[in-house]
């Protein structure tokens, strides 16, 4: 029996499985119950211990080493309580996922027994063997010691994988040598930049606080499909997209599915993946239905970044395990499927005061509002300025199958605004010199019409890739399976930078060392308008996706990088490196960028070898059995009704369809000699083989075969098709 009817037949027979535990409790009674949090900690601790760990958590202070020994006993004895048997050190190496290596906590109690240990230096300091991990050229193999350090600003949890439960802490990872090899050193800098940057804006705006940190929401979008399904097709299996396929008859044309409603294993499913990542503490709130068919949403409730990148990388793994349990597969790349929707990860970033106040929302300090202006002006400088950096940090070969495609935002960066933030920002461009408008008018311009926006008249732009949203700014380039760290580190980056030029601008022109918001306003409007103008090009409102848009940025000269091979560039310029000064050195930054354009061609690389394997392994046999039975037929045909008597329509099919075979068959000789060769260039030609020739290729060797499927015995067919992978659950 064809392994696809078997599939169908197993799904066919599938029921919804139930979830345990969502009748009796609530979440708020399971939430956080994983996580060795603030109540278990206030109970285990001195009050001394727990004020020093709370300090940490906000980065005002460090551990102390003394403490160390006391908070390990407590992690281990709460662990052990929820059955947990190891511990690890969590961490977040330049592989775009996490890391963890777990011991036990066994010791020696008496030479032949043994006890549950954990100490404090087991809980500040690991040393995994490090000579795995990419460091892009910061570290040979033979230097292979890397340390992992305990990061309190994020909680520590509990694991729970197979039938065991892991003490896990989350960490962050350097080289002997001192460099960065993690993702989280880079963005906790960064947080602190942007900290200290925007406490010069509020210390002089007089906005009460001690701390500025930024927040992060994040969007994820993914695919459900059934596990049957995808283990018959090796493509997704190994690069996560399918490399074939023809399109469904139906698809998402007729958007039925957005906001549909749920089908029932699937939202079991939800509901399973909802309840773990609650215990871990993970706020997920929402949930629905994506435009494209098996596609879906889950988005949490935002937290303080360093957090939330942790807990997005947690809920990622947790969708992929438990999709397992319900015989179903979670497809986190950003383009499983052409010709319908890929899967973005939008990241909704803003900054909020420890007091609790967002400052991207102006209403939520009524007549002061200056912090926000010069905050959006620095946000508009920064992004126009570092576009080609947000694009790289973006990038990755599978976004760009995504970005510029269906409903993606395209591969150019832009702003955009909405209708009322815009009228504001044109005025002070328009009225802002000093000579010309008196202060009263700028004053008011500040204090009365920012305050009107509210969250609900500013509209939306489903096609910016960078879009104001009212109180927050949605970086909507971001894709589904990415790390959101780096982005999220270099929009502090950027941001603190602009914000600093400004400030240094604004300070000269304040002489007297007390200053009233109204002298503050004075100085700062003529600075903000000339930064609003610099930034002029990066604003745009209109349809992202039209040929229009393209032609304008170019005019506007903003780059237009549809390759990312190219934009990892940004990731060693001068620009960037000034930008970085305190976050990662230039060696670290071209570390990232080697990491980056490596990682790119074996991407690809892997996405070839499996086309070719696919079409030699299973194409192949499958077309030309068909094609033997076609020839079979006409030849039994005409035994019957004579030789040129007709049959003229089925030997053109032949014909046609022999001569897409003979085609393919060529381009995958071709491309499997372009792929070898391509191997031996250096780095970046090797990327530029890959990004610009290989993938030509192998598009069109889809194409081929996509048609080849259209027309072959679905009898004889062996890899799931787009309708049945789709719709089948
Ligand atoms: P949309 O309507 O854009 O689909 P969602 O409700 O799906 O919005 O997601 C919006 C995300 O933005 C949520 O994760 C939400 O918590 C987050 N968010 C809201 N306010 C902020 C903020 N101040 N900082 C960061 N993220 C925020
Ligand atoms: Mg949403």
């Amino acid at each position: 029996m064809n392994p696809r009817f078997k599939a169908i037949e197993i799904i066919s027979a599938r029921k919804s499985s139930t979830v345990e535990g969502t009748k009796n409790s609530s979440p708020s009674d399971i939430f956080g119950k994983h996580v060795f949090n603030r109540k278990v900690m206030q109970q285990m601790l001195p009050r001394e211990i727990y004020k020093n760990i709370l300090n940490a958590m906000n980065g005002s202070e460090k551990i102390k080493p003394e403490y160390a020994d006391t908070i390990a006993v407590a992690m281990k004895e709460w662990a052990i309580k929820l059955g947990a048997t190891h511990y690890s050190h969590w961490f977040q190496p330049l592989t775009s996922a996490s890391a963890e290596k777990h011991d036990s906590f066994i010791d020696w109690k008496t030479s032949d027994e043994i006890l549950e240990k954990f100490s404090g230096k087991q809980l500040l300091q690991g040393e995994p063997d490090a000579s795995s991990f990419p460091s892009g050229g910061l570290r040979s193999t033979y230097e292979a010691r890397g340390y992992t350090g305990w990061d309190p600003t994020s909680p520590v949890f509990v694991w729970q994988g197979g039938d065991g439960l892991t003490l896990c802490i989350p960490s962050i990872f350097f080289s002997w040598t001192g460099d960065v090899l993690d993702t989280k050193i880079p963005l906790l800098r960064s947080d602190k930049k942007i900290n200290d940057a925007l406490m010069r804006v509020l210390k002089a705006a007089g906005i009460q606080a001690e701390s500025v940190y930024s927040t992060l929401g994040c969007e994820q979008e993914y695919f459900v499909i059934d596990r049957a399904l995808k283990n018959l097709r090796p493509d997704l299996l190994l690069t996560g997209r399918t490399v074939i396929g023809a399109d469904s008859p139906k698809g998402q044309e007729l958007q039925d599915h957005y906001f549909g409603s749920v089908k029932d294993r699937v939202l079991s499913y939800m509901q399973d993946f909802e309840i773990a990542a609650l215990q871990l503490g993970i706020p997920v709130k929402t949930r629905h239905n994506e435009v494209a068919p098996a596609q879906h949403e889950v988005a949490p409730v935002f937290e303080k970044s360093s957090t939330a990148v942790d807990h997005n990388i947690l809920l990622m793994e947790l969708m992929r395990q438990i999709a397992a349990k319900h015989q179903l597969s979670c497809l986190l790349h950003e383009k499983p499927f052409q010709g319908l929707n890929g899967s973005g990860k939008h990241c909704n970033w803003s900054l909020s005061t420890d007091t609790g106040i967002n400052l991207l929302d102006p209403t939520e300090t009524p007549g002061k509002s200056l912090h926000f202006l010069i905050l959006v002006t620095a946000i508009l400088h920064a992004v126009h300025k570092h576009a080609a950096l947000l694009r790289a940090a973006v990038g990755s070969a599978s976004n760009d199958y995504r970005l510029g495609g269906h409903e993606a935002p395209p591969a150019i960066i832009s702003v955009y605004l909405g209708h009322e933030m815009e009228q504001i920002l044109e005025n002070i461009e328009k009225k802002g010199s000093y000579n010309k408008t008196s202060a009263k008018d700028l004053y008011d311009l500040g204090l009365l019409v920012i305050p009107d926006l509210t969250k609900d008249n500013t509209d939306r732009n489903r096609t910016s890739p960078f879009a104001f949203t009212g109180n927050k700014f949605e970086f909507r380039a971001v894709c589904s399976s990415a790390n959101t760290t780096f982005p999220m580190t270099d929009l502090n980056a950027v941001v603190a930078e602009s914000i600093n030029l400004m400030m240094d601008e604004i300070d000269s022109q304040l002489t007297a060392k007390k200053t009233s918001l109204e002298k503050l306003t004075k100085a700062a409007i003529p600075v903000i308008r000339k930064y609003l103008k610099i930034s002029r090009p990066i604003r745009f409102s209109g349809d992202n996706y039209s040929e229009e848009w393209k032609k304008e940025a170019s005019k506007r000269s903003l780059p237009n990088i549809s390759k990312s091979y190219k934009a990892f560039e940004a990731l060693k310029s001068a620009t960037t490196v000034e930008a970085f000064q305190g976050i990662l050195t230039k060696q670290e930054l071209n570390s990232r960028y080697e990491i980056a354009l490596e990682t790119y061609s074996h991407v690809l690389n892997i996405e070839t070898k499996v086309i070719i394997d696919l079409f030699y392994n299973q194409v192949m046999p499958a077309a030309s059995k068909h094609q033997l039975n076609l020839a079979e037929s006409i030849s039994e045909c005409e035994d019957v009704i004579g030789k040129g008597k007709g049959l003229k329509a089925q030997k053109l099919m032949l014909k046609n369809f022999t001569q897409t075979l003979e085609e393919a068959i060529e381009l995958a000789a071709d491309l499997e000699s372009k792929r070898t060769k391509a191997l031996q260039s250096p780095l970046l030609k090797q990327a530029q083989a890959f990004g610009d020739q290989i993938i030509d290729l192998s598009e069109k060797l889809r194409a081929l075969i996509d048609r080849l499927e259209t027309q072959v015995d679905d009898s004889l067919w062996p890899l799931p098709k787009y309708r049945e992978i789709l719709f089948l659950i």
